[in-house]
């Protein structure tokens, strides 16, 4: 199978929860004959101290260099397919320049902004989901969509990551949620961050792609570029479901797709499939 596309989301063994060596995922890539793969593991958590940091959600601080590095040499190591050097990193509120600063130093191809922290809530954790309790869903929405808006008008960030993981559980907006979608779009449009299509979701107990057929039809609207992940943390899950991502941006109106190179983007038509 030829997908012509690439898979931006990618984990490795160093974040403590995926497992499977960097070459068997670029391996499962060649096998796809994916057009591309990008690492987008997951940054230390930069704003806890560091003894308080729990080892299984991301990699080490002292780590991170190695990570970059790695990819690097994986590059040279197949040079019949791109290998791009990503990152996922939380966006906290008041931690930007930490975050820049971490940033700078590395040759990044794209970083991820994702949001999986409100407060100290691992909103997306199944071992904290009883805190879902606490809150009314459209207002745990509107929250969490406005530290969407807020990462993506940092500037820190290339794509928003699993753009609406606040329904990984099953928890959906009681009303009508075209107007908060409207805003999310236009917030992000005007940021000139794209989104990543992600099909991870699938996996999840909400079933549903990232982001939602409604959402992802308004970003399509408002012209924002979507690229393609699987946030796989083992081999197997690279490019899974990608031609239920394909249909799912043609539906909300996609013509192409995004690729990103030293944090520049290029536009790539959608293939016939
Ligand atoms: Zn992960
Ligand atoms: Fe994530
Ligand atoms: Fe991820
Ligand atoms: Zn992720």
């Amino acid at each position: 199978m030829r997908t012509d596309l690439a898979d931006y989301h990618v984990h490795t063994s160093r974040c403590g929860h995926a497992e499977g060596t960097m070459e068997e995922y670029v391996e499962q890539a060649l096998a796809l004959g994916l057009a591309e793969i990008g690492f987008s593991d997951h940054l230390h958590l930069y704003w806890i101290p560091q003894e308080e940091r729990d080892p299984g959600l991301a990699m080490a601080e002292e780590e991170l260099p190695r990570y970059v590095e790695s990819v690097l040499r994986l590059r040279e190591r197949y040079p019949q397919i791109p290998i791009r050097l990503g990152l996922e990193a939380d966006y906290i509120p008041g931690k930007e320049e930490t975050l820049r600063r971490i940033l700078t130093p590395y040759p990044w191809d794209y970083v991820y902004g994702s949001i999986h922290f409100i407060g100290e809530w691992g909103f997306d954790d199944p071992r904290y989901m009883e805190r879902y309790n606490r809150w009314d869903v459209d207002e745990l929405y509107r929250h969490y969509f406005g530290l969407v808006k807020d990462a993506a008008a940092t500037g820190l960030f290339d794509i928003m990551g699993h753009l609406d993981v606040v329904k990984k559980f099953g928890h959906r907006p009681a009303g009508d949620a075209t107007e908060l979608y409207r805003e999310v779009a236009s917030a992000l449009k005007a940021a000139g961050v794209a989104i990543e299509v992600s099909t991870a979701g699938l996996r999840k107990p909400v079933g549903e792609i990232y982001p939602a057929p409604a959402l992802l039809a308004e970003c399509a609207r408002q012209g924002i570029p979507a690229g393609l992940g699987s946030d796989s943390h083992r081999p197997a899950e690279v490019g899974i479901h990608f031609d239920r991502a394909l249909e799912a941006l043609r539906a909300a109106g996609y013509r192409e797709t995004v690729r990103f190179e030293a944090r520049r983007r290029r536009p790539v038509p959608l293939p016939f499939l």
